[in-house]
């Protein structure tokens, strides 16, 4: 398990041969806006690399990710797994002055990953590159019912002591009707059959 994917450049930048790396990473360690951030993967999530020379301090990677990002539940919170096959592909450009790889819009609206050390950290491109493709939210289940607004319960493990506090309407909106519930009692046609029908 390697904990920082990099890729070795330097001999491609001296002698123009391609580069290749490939791995599994457990999790993804980044830098955003001055904090450091991880990226956690359900299982090991494999990479591979290719990066070629297209003159001029600029060559082009190309690749394949396939993490499985842990996200949380909107509504209940708890993991849920979301598998990526993500196809990578992007410019690279040669800086020596530059410190920590970052991304850029070149004028023709391509990205160019912008790098100073030949020893390429891929960290923040995989990381970036993979939250791009994940979903803003997710649900671990499309009727997941969420946690109680005032004690936090899990409401999928059943009621709690607020439940009955909730409006109906609010239920109804969300969850449909249940089975059995005052709905069910109130439908015309399960009433008659309480109806005592006298006998001809
Ligand atoms: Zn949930
Ligand atoms: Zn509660």
């Amino acid at each position: 398990m390697i904990d920082t994917p990099h890729i070795h450049l330097g001999s491609l930048l001296r002698s123009s041969s391609d580069a290749h790396a490939e791995g599994e990473l457990d999790h993804l360690t980044y830098e955003q806006g001055g904090s450091e951030q991880t990226l956690r993967f359900a299982r090991p999530a494999p990479y591979e690399v290719d990066v070629n020379p297209l003159g001029g301090g600029e060559m082009y990677l190309q690749g394949r990710f396939e993490p499985t990002l842990i996200l949380e539940c909107a509504r209940c919170l708890r993991d849920v797994e979301v598998p990526l096959d993500l196809k990578l592909g992007t410019l690279l450009r040669y800086e020596p002055s530059v410190d920590a790889p970052y991304l850029e819009e070149a004028e023709t609206g391509e990205e160019v990953l912008v790098f100073g050390d030949p020893d390429l950290d891929l960290s923040a491109y995989l990381a970036e590159t993979a939250l791009l493709a994940a979903p803003l939210s997710v649900l671990h289940a499309p009727d997941c019912k969420g946690l109680c607004q005032v004690c936090g319960h899990d409401l999928n493990e059943g009621p709690c002591e607020h439940s009955a506090q909730v409006p109906v309407e609010e239920i109804d909106d969300e969850l449909g009707t249940p089975e059995g519930s005052a709905h069910a009692r109130q439908n015309p046609f399960t009433a008659l059959r309480d109806l005592k029908l006298p006998e001809d």
